[in-house]
């Protein structure tokens, strides 16, 4: 019998996520409390300038202040510390996000380390880090809490399920294991020094790749039935793998010579045949980063005056 596997459809978890959190936003409103949100994004990066526009769109749409900060990128790491100094000292701002890459010259994990843990909404300070560790109420990094979203709201099993981790970046792997470990699942993390990474994935009942390479994960390292979610946004540029990533896709095929690249995940689009469910790229993962950076806000926001119960 042919399998069809679920889609789980991130925009609309993502949309989900963003209706609720406009919802807290005008319980706050209530109260006169606006959440705020500082970004700083220093220098002209374009994918980060995307990004950042994006934050600062989606907070307008929710009902959340937004400043954006935009130091030239000749900023040294004491201009940089000012600045967070100030911003953690303001009472109407509730989340700092440094957006990163920083040019080589600033200290990134000096500056990570200098926004006020209640302020630290991308969940990146080493006290949230313990916090996520421990199991106390804190700000998680927002692409692993999207993912949990996904499983969550998709009512997924998490609890007893071999879970694998292909990734242990700061960001997303190393926490997105913490959080599967705190739901009960029994974690493994691989990356680039793992032996017989194929054996790992095959047990796995929910695989996160978080790697960065495009189709890595191929169908034959996946379990018939498995969740796979793909963090993966790699953009690729080349018109024969686009063909070998995606064979007789006319939509594709059609997007990629308007656009010059589509995007692949880190899983091979093959590999979603034989899934229980998984998650598209794009249109997966990455479309709940910035609805769970807007929930952090709101959740910075009711912590600092004592309105939160311990939501993590
Ligand atoms: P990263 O910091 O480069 O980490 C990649 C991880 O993959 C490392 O732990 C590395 O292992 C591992 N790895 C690399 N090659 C491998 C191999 N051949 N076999 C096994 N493991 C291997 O990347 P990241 O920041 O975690 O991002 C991963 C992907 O997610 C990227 O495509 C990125 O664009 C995407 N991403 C998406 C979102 C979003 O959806 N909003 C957010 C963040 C990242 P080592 O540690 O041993 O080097």
């Amino acid at each position: 019998m042919k399998n069809t596997p679920r889609i789980l459809d991130g925009v609309s978890i993502a949309g989900q996520i963003k209706a609720e959190v406009a919802a807290e936003v005008r319980e706050l409103a209530d109260r006169g409390v606006t959440p705020g949100l500082a970004v700083i994004l220093v220098g002209h990066v374009p994918a980060s300038e995307i990004y950042v526009r994006n934050k600062v769109k989606t907070c307008g749409e929710l009902g959340i202040y937004s400043e954006m900060l935009t130091p030239p990128d000749t900023i040294t790491t004491a201009e940089m510390l000012k600045l967070v100094a100030e911003l953690n000292a303001r009472e109407d701002i509730d989340g700092i996000l440094i957006q990163l890459p920083l040019p080589k010259h600033v200290d990134t994990k000096r500056l990570l380390e200098a926004v006020s843990p209640d302020k630290d909404v991308d969940g990146f300070h080493p006290v949230n880090v313990g916090r996520l560790q421990s199991g106390q109420p804190g700000l998680a990094p927002c692409t692993p809490a999207g993912i949990m979203e996904i499983l969550r709201r998709s009512g997924l099993p998490v609890s007893g399920q071999n879970a694998v981790v292909v990734g242990r970046s700061d960001i997303v792997g190393k926490p997105a294991a913490m959080m599967l470990l705190n739901a009960s699942a029994t974690v493994t993390v691989c990356h680039s020094k793992t032996r017989d990474l194929a054996g790992f994935t095959r047990e796995a009942d929910l695989l996160v790749a978080a790697i960065g390479r495009p189709g890595f994960v191929t169908a034959e390292m996946v379990k018939p039935g498995a969740t796979l979610i793909d963090v993966g946004i790699n953009r690729v540029t080349d018109a024969a793998e686009v063909e070998r990533f995606f064979p007789g896709d006319a939509a594709r095929a059609a997007s990629f010579a308007k656009r010059g690249s589509v995007v692949v995940g880190d899983i091979h689009p093959a590999a979603f045949a034989s899934s229980g469910a998984y998650t598209p790229v794009p249109g997966g993962v990455g479309a709940l980063t910035i609805a769970m950076l807007m929930q952090n806000t709101v959740t910075a926001a009711k912590r600092r005056r004592g309105l939160a119960a311990g939501k993590s």
